[in-house]
Formats: structure tokens, C-alpha cells, sequence
């Protein structure tokens, strides 16, 4: 009975250990593989019927997240890097006659990352919460990407910066966002602000505020690639 005991659980140990050393495997390929192309893949979230976050106001999370990804892609490309964006409108990626949108688009986001072997996926994203008065940015990543947990830093010091951000956040490690789950390669969700904080949403519908945002993306990615 022990010695089935002992044995289950060294099963189960070898299965975990098994899926930390293929995350992290892929993660290398990946890398290796993309490095002279130089693609980053900006992922404006949602879009389409998906709007994401309805902020105060009916602001739109999926019209935010398309207006700064953009600037980002602009941003990037100044830098010399090829820069394929999930979407460019507001359109989500799914097929009108397909019974679930929501999983098809969330598949098709990780089959473009899987086709396009980018260096990194950034995803931009708000936030939302009850409280009213919470704000400020937040960078996640997978919770077993060593690299993703190194380029979330960057981008989430970047944004403390730029953004003068009085109670700064430090980035955080996820394992349930799908993206972050099943996405290959190095990816960051980076979520700008809250749309449900007043003073966030105004600043996060201005050209200035957006682009500040950008910026601090830009430069976290950058300071990765500089330091990986
Ligand atoms: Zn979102």
C-alpha cells in the first residue's frame, strides 16, 4: 500500500517536472528561432462582440486597448522591429457563423503568435474592479515563464515611471488567463489602467496619456531585449 503510495507520487512529480522542462524548452526555441526576424506581436484584446471592460461612461475596453496598440506598433517599428498586430480594427477573430466567437477568437490569437514566431506577444488590456478608487498599471505573466516574468518587470517598471505612478504595482504572475496559458513563446499581458477608476479613464482616452503608455512599453521591451 506505501510502496503504491510512493509510486503515484513519483509519478506525478515526473509529469510536473516534464511540463516545466517543455514550457521552457519552447520558450528557448522560440527565441532562437525569431531572433533575426526581430517580430513582436501586439495583441489589441477583445474587439468585435467581445468589448471587454465597460468602463464609466460605456467607455470601451476594446477601443482603448486598439488606440494604444497602435502607438505601440508605431513606436516599435521606429526601433527596426516588424510588428503584426492580432487586429487592426475593431473586429474580433472569429468567423461570423461559428457557434462560440469568444473560444474561436481567443484559438486564432494563439494560432497567429504559433505561425509568426514572434521574440514576444505584448497584449494590451484595462482594467476594471468594484472599488472606484482603485488604479494604476499592471504587467502579468505566465507564472512558469522565467523570461515572460523577466520582460513583465521591464514593462511594468517602465510604466510605474512614465506614468508617475504613486502606489507602483509590481508585475505579477498568472497561470489562468488563457493567453498566458496557452500562448507559445514569451508574452505579457500588460493592463494600462482601470476604466472603471474616473480620473484613469479621462487620462486613458487622451492622445498624451496613450501615448506616454506606449512609450513605457516600448522602453520595457527594449531594456528586456537589451538585457535578456
Ligand atoms: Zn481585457
Amino acid at each position: 500500500m506505501r510502496k503504491k503510495a510512493i509510486e503515484l507520487l513519483m509519478a506525478v512529480l515526473l509529469l510536473v517536472g516534464a511540463f516545466f522542462l517543455s514550457k521552457e524548452g519552447a520558450e528557448l526555441v522560440s527565441k532562437e528561432l525569431s531572433q533575426d526576424a526581430k517580430v513582436i506581436v501586439v495583441d489589441a484584446g477583445h474587439g468585435g462582440i467581445d468589448p471587454g471592460v465597460i468602463g464609466i461612461g460605456g467607455l470601451k475596453e476594446k477601443d482603448i486597448n486598439l488606440q494604444i496598440a497602435k502607438k505601440v506598433k508605431k513606436k516599435l517599428e521606429k526601433e527596426g522591429y516588424t510588428i503584426v498586430m492580432t487586429r487592426t480594427k475593431d473586429e474580433g477573430l472569429y468567423d461570423e457563423n461559428t457557434n462560440n466567437k469568444k473560444v474561436q477568437d481567443m484559438q486564432n490569437r494563439c494560432n497567429l503568435i504559433k505561425e509568426k514566431k514572434p521574440v514576444m506577444t505584448i497584449s494590451i488590456h484595462q482594467n476594471s474592479y468594484p472599488d472606484a478608487s482603485v488604479c494604476g498599471p499592471q504587467v502579468f505573466y505566465f507564472t512558469h515563464s522565467v523570461e515572460g516574468a523577466k520582460l513583465g518587470k521591464s514593462i511594468q517598471d517602465q510604466l510605474n515611471t512614465y506614468l508617475e505612478v504613486a502606489r507602483p504595482r509590481v508585475e505579477k504572475g498568472n497561470s489562468t488567463y488563457y493567453l498566458l496559458k496557452k500562448s507559445e513563446g514569451i508574452l505579457t499581458i500588460v493592463e494600462c489602467g482601470f476604466l472603471t477608476n474616473p480620473d484613469e479613464a479621462a487620462k486613458l482616452q487622451t492622445k498624451e496619456y496613450q501615448d506616454k503608455v506606449a512609450e513605457a512599453v516600448c522602453q520595457g521591451v527594449l531594456e528586456y531585449l537589451g538585457n535578456e
